[in-house]
């Protein structure tokens, strides 16, 4: 390609470079020269702002250390407290990943022991935090995200050249069609279309007793045609549905977090379980998840990535569970910029830090709506962490069992931090039952995710709550049935809007005693046995044709959600770069997403509406 051939000319004449090429919209260089390997930093840095493009400069097979040999010696320079684990060679990218308990003992200060591998080895060393949690599903995932290297060079090879193939000209136009999430919370799917590119936000199932899919038959929506994928967040309303691309065809890249591609793994993982346990059909087979997950490219939050010949997009915290993103789109030479927000939350709270509006230039906002029509304001999150305190409480002192029913990313763990830290007014296990351990296990995995109140704690208080000896596993049927007829005790435990899950086990055999109490948490969609709950039915069935008599105390603590509340979204688009032309409310029922366009619309005088599924919104 013309391009790169160029590109190898701005580097020293003794480069030595035996293959330049693009690895998504990342420039990479192999060389053969061992002392430009290792010292580049100066090369790279100009060409870094010239082309405003990630640079790598990587080593020549040729140069690397035999991997056997190679392994002896980074074990010898790492500090043996650094609890190294594992060591991955992928000859095909010139990479060492160094799996480690303590990834900054493995860098070194400012890089040193780093750059003593890249000196003695000549491998280009990544590390990677191992879970200081055990959990066999996490290991599952990790290992498929490392899996299938020769495959993946070609496929990011084949992107990066994609990205350039054409530049459409004239007569632009930007669109979007409503694929699901719209006048609804659940199965979020948004096609975003230019006249050069189609790209997807999101691509989840729906919640309710039926699991509902999006509208891919829409006319607009051709698989073959989707140039790139983007997952705000591992909730399953956002992410589960995304394998099924792939079972049918699509080969294109799918652009999240890191935390967002780990946890999707587990959601999709357990939601092929689930469908096979209740003799249902699955939608995809666990192949295609592991075909996603090939075609995965990670982005941090900021990083600024090109993912189609006219897109440029950058991923913000949402600041609504570990790794979730609001998306912002670069359409053409500055021609239009959306912001997808996904769920945010537009507050603190001990998980998380807030959602980040800073975007330069907004003119169409897809934005969350789901407490569009709550009028009551939620209750500052320490009134909220103190009437939870106090309901638990209440029911553990008359010798009760609480059951908390969470999703098992985001509430679960919000949960287990308020709990943590009142340990000292109630000392009963709290056992975590579903996925939720697993979830956890992937958030010490990724503590520069969380808050920075929480990262000071485990990085420089060396106090990680997750790690408590008070949370206990729920791993199996027997278990499960111990902590039934045992002791007091709380219970966190899927499905969050009890639409499924072990959390039905425990209503069934705990829901007829009014010592006990349920505690909901966060939002509970419509048509979920959680939101029948809420209204007040008392007969529910559980497990086909039983019926069981709800004695149970029924509780819930606001504010403890991981949406902002109407305040809080109204508050979140005048805190945005810049004021958007239009507002398109979706993730939320009727109500919530037509009373938060016409309030938008008062307060700051733009067009905002408020779409049903199918329908399309022409944006340029
Ligand atoms: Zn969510
Ligand atoms: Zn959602």
């Amino acid at each position: 390609m013309k391009e790169l051939e160029d590109l190898k000319k701005e580097l020293p004449a003794d480069a030595m470079l035996v293959e330049a090429c693009y690895e998504g919209c990342n420039v990479v260089f192999y060389t053969k020269n061992k002392n430009f390997f290792i010292k580049n930093e100066q090369v790279v840095r100009q060409l870094v702002s010239k082309l405003r493009k990630r640079v790598e400069i990587r080593p020549a097979s040729t140069i690397t250390t035999e991997p056997d040999k190679a392994k002896i010696k980074i074990k010898k320079i790492i500090p043996t407290d650094a609890g190294l684990s594992e060591l991955i060679f992928q000859p095909e990218f010139g990479k060492v990943i160094l799996r480690a308990k303590k990834p900054g003992l493995v860098i070194g200060r400012n890089g040193e022991t780093l750059d003593k591998i890249k000196k003695e080895t000549y491998w280009l060393p990544v590390v990677e935090r191992v879970p200081a949690i055990d959990s066999k599903i996490v290991d599952k995932a990790r290992e498929l995200t490392v899996g299938n290297p020769s495959f993946r060079k070609k496929f990011l090879n084949s992107v990066g050249k994609k990205i350039r193939l054409t530049k459409s000209v004239g007569n632009e136009w930007v669109r979007i069609t409503a694929l699901g999430g719209y006048r609804e919370v659940g199965r979020s799917c948004t096609l975003l279309q230019t006249k050069g590119s189609k790209v997807m936000l999101d691509c989840g199932t729906g919640y309710g007793s039926k699991t509902s899919y999006p509208y891919l038959d829409a006319p607009e929506f051709n698989l073959q045609d989707l140039d790139a994928v983007i997952i705000s967040h591992a909730h399953s309303d956002h992410c589960i549905f995304l394998p099924y691309l792939y079972e049918y065809g699509y080969t294109g890249p799918v652009y999240c977090t890191e935390p967002t591609r780990d946890l999707m793994i587990l959601m999709q993982l357990d939601f092929l379980d689930v469908i096979k346990r209740d003799g249902r059909k699955a939608p995809y087979s666990s192949q295609a998840i592991k075909k996603s997950i090939e075609h995965c490219i990670p982005l941090g939050y900021g990083e600024v990535s090109d993912i189609t010949d006219d897109m440029r997009l950058t991923l913000n915290n949402a600041g609504h569970i570990l790794g979730s993103a609001s998306a912002h789109l670069h359409i053409g030479e500055g021609l239009h910029n959306i912001v997808y927000t996904g769920d945010i939350k537009f507050g603190k709270s001990e998980l998380l830090d807030s959602a980040d509006p800073n975007f330069n230039r907004v003119e169409t906002l897809i934005l969350d709506s789901t407490y569009g029509a709550q009028r009551n304001p939620m209750p500052p999150k320490k009134e909220s962490n103190a009437g939870f305190i106090k309901s638990v409480k209440d029911t553990l002192d008359k010798k009760g069992k609480v059951i908390v029913p969470a999703f098992s990313i985001g509430r679960s763990q919000e949960a287990m931090l308020v709990l943590y830290d009142h340990l000292e007014q109630f000392n009963v296990p709290v056992y975590l039952d579903g996925m939720i351990w697993d979830a956890t296990a992937l958030h010490t995995a990724y503590p520069e995710y969380l808050s920075k109140s929480l990262q000071k704690r485990i990085f420089h208080q060396g106090e990680n709550p997750f790690l408590s000896e008070h949370f206990k596993r729920v791993g199996s049927s027997t278990e499960r049935e111990n902590v039934i007829n045992g002791e007091s005790c709380i219970v966190i435990t899927t499905s969050g809007m009890l639409s499924g899950g072990p959390v039905l086990s425990y209503l069934e055999r705990l829901g007829e005693d009014s010592k006990n109490k349920l505690i909901f948490t966060g939002y509970q969609a419509s048509g979920t046995l959680g939101r029948k709950i809420q209204r007040g039915w008392k007969e529910i069935p559980i497990n086909g044709n039983k019926t069981v008599r709800l004695n149970l105390e029924i509780g819930a603590v606001e504010g403890f959600g991981g949406h902002s509340d109407r305040a809080q979204t109204i508050n979140y688009v005048g805190k945005l770069g810049s004021r958007p032309k239009k507002i398109i409310c979706q993730h939320g029922d009727d109500a919530a997403t037509f009373n938060l366009a016409s309030t938008l619309h008062k307060i700051y005088n733009v067009d905002t509406c408020a779409p049903q599924n199918l329908e399309t919104v022409r944006l340029v």
